[in-house]
């Protein structure tokens, strides 16, 4: 059977790949094509994981499979849309660029497809944790911990509200167990008494330092003979219908395959090869606080706020909210302040100020599906994007499922839902 994603490298052992961006995605899909022998080089104006990746909330979710938009999510986010500190804000200077991405965001919501998605994300997230024990070799047991998570509600109205999320989960035989108030104090004694009930996610857990994760696999890139080039691609070389060097702000550099994994940039340099993907930047924030005295032992995600609280090495990290405002516009201290506020909620022994505020473009396409394949115009360019809330997750098989394409062989997951031409 042939693989109609596969993506044409001159030669088959010791391409020369371009991979642009650094990120979580960018590392992992160069780790895995050197690991079949190609050269890689991995451009990036800034150092390995200091986009996005840097300071994502660290959740591993094998069982995260509920897309952003579901039906209902037009009522729910006008409930949110007036008040400034809710998990979704809109700049409304922004809005007019954003209404196309955000047409096909509701559609998607209320599409049939919904059941499908659910499956295309569970097949990307279920072997997260052993596809990064692959490239972490002895660093995986520091930082990666299949802790268990707790989705936390504080009503049984809350709980009931959450019925589809409960079923997409069952439906794709993810184990959870369904905990009361009191079992949810017996596992978390930090957390105060505002919670009725809680899903415990048993094979569930986090990264205790998402930008540690990166930097580990780049070193190991480095140490096996690929290169870092800190230049920003701006265009491609063309010949013959295939892309024949990037052109970057330190001149043009020649490769046979290029990969597109520059997180929420990516849309750019997929225009420059004449491919219009919707991709938006929903962007989000994370303040990091001290360790409560007890601290939690996983990540904790009240419902209500649609935070995650994690533990992590430097502190405990609430991270969190959605905001559409662009790639360019500054930070909103505010919303970040917001943050540390809420999380002091929820464990009322807390003290402390916030030890450190951060901002990331998370890479969102409307179905919560990323972008993984080759383009349907140039045969020897891979496309590797548009992971939103869950790139983290889908990281490290994203990186194998583009080698397996490189390479022409049987992918390890059907590449089909990520195709770029289902837009
Ligand atoms: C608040 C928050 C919490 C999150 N929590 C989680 C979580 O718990 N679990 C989870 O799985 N995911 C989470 N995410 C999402 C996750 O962090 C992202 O999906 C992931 O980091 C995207 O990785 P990336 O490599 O695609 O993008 P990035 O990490 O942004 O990397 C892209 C890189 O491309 C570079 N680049 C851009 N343009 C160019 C160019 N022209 N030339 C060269 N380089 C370029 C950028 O400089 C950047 O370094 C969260 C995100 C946020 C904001």
């Amino acid at each position: 059977m042939e693989y109609i994603f596969h993506c044409e490298v001159k030669e088959k052992a010791l391409a020369n790949i371009a991979i642009i961006g650094a990120g979580v995605i960018g590392v992992s899909c160069a780790a895995f094509l050197q690991r079949d022998g190609h050269n890689v080089t991995i451009y990036d104006p800034l150092p390995p994981g200091e986009g996005c990746s840097f300071g994502n909330a660290g959740s591993i979710g094998p069982g995260s499979v509920v897309p952003l938009s579901t039906p209902g999510i037009v009522r729910q986010a006008a409930s949110w849309i007036t008040d400034p500190d809710s998990p979704l804000w809109i700049d409304w200077r922004y809005l007019p660029r954003a209404v196309p991405w955000l047409a096909r965001f509701i559609t998607a919501g209320a599409s049939p497809r919904i059941n499908g998605i659910a499956k295309a994300l569970r097949l990307l997230h279920a072997d997260s944790f052993e596809n990064y024990r692959t490239l972490l070799g002895v660093d995986a047991k520091s930082l990666l911990h299949i802790s268990g998570q707790l989705y936390l509600y504080e009503s049984d109205a809350a709980f009931t509200k959450d019925a589809l999320g409960r079923e997409l989960r069952e439906a794709l035989g993810i184990r959870s167990e369904i905990l009361s108030a009191d079992e949810v104090r017996q596992l978390e004694p930090s957390l105060g008494p505002r919670f009725a009930k809680a899903m415990y996610l048993p094979d569930s857990g986090h990264c205790s330092n998402p930008h540690r994760l990166v930097t580990t696999i780049a070193e190991d890139i480095t140490r096996n003979g690929g290169r870092f080039v800190r230049a920003s691609v701006k265009d491609f070389e063309l010949e013959a219908g295939q892309v024949r060097a990037v052109v970057t702000d330190a001149g043009s550099m020649p490769c046979d395959t290029v990969v597109i994994a520059a997180g929420a940039w990516s849309h750019r340099l997929a225009g420059r090869l004449g491919l219009k993907i919707p991709l938006e930047s929903l962007r989000g924030y994370h303040v990091m606080l001290p360790m409560p005295e007890k601290a939690p032992k996983r990540p904790l995600y009240p419902l209500a706020a649609k935070i995650m609280m994690t533990p992590m090495e430097h502190g405990l990290r609430i991270a969190g909210t959605a905001e559409i405002a662009g790639l360019d516009a500054p930070m909103n201290e505010r919303r970040a302040a917001a943050l540390g506020k809420i999380a002091k909620r929820y464990f009322p022994g807390m003290t402390g100020e916030p030890i450190s505020v951060w901002m990331g473009h998370r890479p969102a396409t409307p179905d919560s599906l990323p972008v993984i394949g080759a383009s349907p115009r140039h045969k020897n360019v891979m496309l590797a994007f548009g992971h939103g809330q869950t790139g983290l997750i889908g990281g490290s098989t994203t990186g194998l499922l583009v080698s397996d394409l490189v390479a022409g062989r049987k992918p390890t997951i059907d590449p089909h839902p990520y195709r770029a031409n289902r837009f």
